[in-house]
């Protein structure tokens, strides 16, 4: 697998070829509601000013909170932060709409773990064809027959906040609707939140889709899916679509390698120089 990391899933606790596609009502409730308040801020004014300002909400919350709080840190362990930073970021994280912290990283474990296997249903590796994956993977999930044993370690599971975050994720987006209906009323509300959430939603599922089909791949053996090395995607993603790279080193806190431009470990690389990023793990250093 080349790593030592012990993984959360006990490999042979579960059968990952064996299920059926199922849909979710509430993920896919959720995804249409957000459509539906898009579809309402596309038919309304396109001023650049609220759209820009959804765009860095959107970069800022999928780079610094999705990829660096909830993936690096808090799935991967690939960093030590301060818990109050650690929070702050898997907050920021969850103000992006894709669901709550223990939930997302369950399915992580399970979707890696998949992965890992030498056979495994066609949802977990985005093999199916473009639209079909996309539409599966945004309304519905695989249901296992046999469903692996997932260990998650105590001080996440029971950390309140992030049972909190849990709970009342979609919640999160409140406050912020709040605050964006009094500064610039409707439109700034439709920009900031459901075509924010929309976006990032599909894009989140369109980068999974390509890094696990195209582009450069040394393949790890026995795997039944494998990541691929995507540039411009890693790009456009903060170091995400650089998909080879994070199955070969998962615990990574650095995604993009050599020239591969990776705006997640810049954030990183500016929390260790003030001191909030230690144990920082990278090929060959614990990862
Ligand atoms: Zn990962
Ligand atoms: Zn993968």
């Amino acid at each position: 697998m080349g790593h030592a990391f012990s993984h959360r899933v006990d490999p042979l606790s579960g059968d990952a070829a064996d299920g059926v596609l199922k849909m979710e009502p509430a993920k896919a409730s959720w995804f249409f509601l957000m459509v539906a308040g898009s579809v309402l801020a596309f038919a309304g004014p396109w001023n650049p000013v609220p759209i820009a300002a959804s765009a860095g909400l959107a970069a800022i919350g999928l780079c610094c909170g999705h990829s660096v709080g909830l993936h690096r840190l808090l799935i991967h362990g690939a960093f030590q932060a301060p818990s109050w930073l650690e929070r702050g970021l898997v907050w920021l994280a969850v103000l992006c709409g894709l669901g709550g912290p223990l939930s997302l990283l369950r399915h992580h474990e399970v979707r890696d773990w998949a992965q890992r296997m030498p056979e495994s249903h066609p949802w977990f590796g985005h093999a199916m064809p473009f639209f079909q994956d996309l539409w599966w993977q945004l309304v519905g999930h695989v249901s296992l027959k046999r469903a692996p044993k997932i260990q998650v370690e105590a001080w996440i599971q029971q950390d309140p906040f992030y049972r909190w975050l849990e709970r009342y994720w979609m919640l999160q987006q409140l406050p912020l609707a709040l605050l964006a209906y009094l500064f610039g009323g409707l439109e700034w509300l439709l920009w900031l939140v459901p075509v924010r959430v929309m976006v990032g939603l599909i894009m989140h599922q369109v980068v999974g889709h390509l890094a696990h089909n195209y582009g450069p791949c040394e393949p790890i053996p026995g795997n039944s899916v494998q990541g691929h090395n995507l540039p411009l995607v890693g790009l456009l993603s903060f170091g995400e679509g650089y998909h080879n790279n994070h199955h070969r080193h998962s615990r990574s806190a650095r995604l993009g390698f050599g020239w591969q431009v990776d705006a997640g470990w810049m954030f990183i690389r500016v929390l260790m120089a003030l001191g909030l990023a230690e144990q920082v793990r990278l090929p060959g250093k614990g990862a």
